[in-house]
């Protein structure tokens, strides 16, 4: 795992900026457009900011904002679950990327998360993504749901999230993982849950050179292809930083700013935003 409690630098998030605006100008698509105008207004100076998930600068903001309104809404529990859900409805290929509905797939997980946790159960977590190659030669995006569990109770819960998401052999081995952790990992998971980045890795399955070890998952980082990445860059850009976010049994006071979070309870009921 990354050393999450380090933030990438504002002049190193503000270049990453400028090369994506380089990049979107070389792109002929009314949706890069709309995405170049937006990133090019994007502003420290003026206190303009995008809110687009696909800015680098917003998407950090979002990240510390987050890990700090968890951290001090949570920080008197004395341990929490983290909970990492990989559904087969986010395997998604490079080519039908455009076609992915984020929010559409938030309201799905959204709904198979709150149907099984009792209430008096808060769930802080949000739509994470990343590049995979489960197979050599097979790549694809897989969308997956990371969060913070809190107040759980009894273990009937969790054999019904797992009756939610099914393995698929080969490609989801793991597909729900939960680690009871204590609250000094809090800051950490938090910065984790929603984060200013995402990884690539290849996951296949891997041949021993020698006879007497057993195949193994290959984790190796990989890069991902530039049109792939331009064509992430375009799909998030019609998304807002706070859009991938999952909250149940806690509420989000609406800001004007989609990187700035305030939470406070829900009253009766699970709450989403
Ligand atoms: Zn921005």
């Amino acid at each position: 795992m990354a050393n999450l409690t380090v933030f990438p630098t504002e002049e190193r998030l503000k270049t990453s900026r400028r090369l994506l605006i380089a990049r979107l100008k070389k792109e002929s698509s009314l949706r890069a457009w709309r995405a170049l105008k937006r990133l090019s207004a994007c502003s420290s100076e003026t206190d303009e900011f995008c809110g687009l998930l696909a800015c680098p600068v917003c998407r950090a903001r979002a990240q510390k904002n987050f890990a700090d309104a968890i951290e001090s809404e949570f920080s008197r529990h004395a341990g929490f679950l983290s909970v990492t859900l990989i559904p087969k409805a986010g395997m998604v290929p490079p080519e039908d990327l455009m076609k992915f509905d984020l929010r559409a797939f938030v309201r799905s997980q959204y709904r198979r998360i709150s149907k099984v946790l009792p209430a008096g159960h808060i769930f802080v977590g949000a739509v994470d993504f990343s590049f995979n190659m489960p197979l050599p030669g097979t790549l694809h995006f897989s969308y997956h749901v990371g969060g913070l569990l809190f107040g759980c109770r009894g273990k009937a819960w969790e054999t019904a999230l797992r009756a939610q998401y099914p393995s698929v052999p080969g490609v989801i081995d793991r597909p729900v993982r939960i680690v009871h952790r204590p609250s000094s990992d809090l800051p950490s998971m938090a910065a984790y849950t929603l984060k200013s980045y995402h990884l690539a890795r290849s996951q296949y399955l891997a041949v021993p050179k020698t006879s007497d070890r057993n195949p193994y998952r290959n984790t190796r980082d990989i890069a991902m292809p530039r049109d792939v990445d331009i064509r992430l860059q375009i799909t998030h850009s019609k998304y807002r930083v706070c859009d991938p976010l999952i909250l149940i049994g806690l509420k989000r006071w609406r800001t004007s700013d989609p990187a700035q979070f305030s939470f406070g309870k829900a009253g009766k009921g699970h709450w989403q935003r």
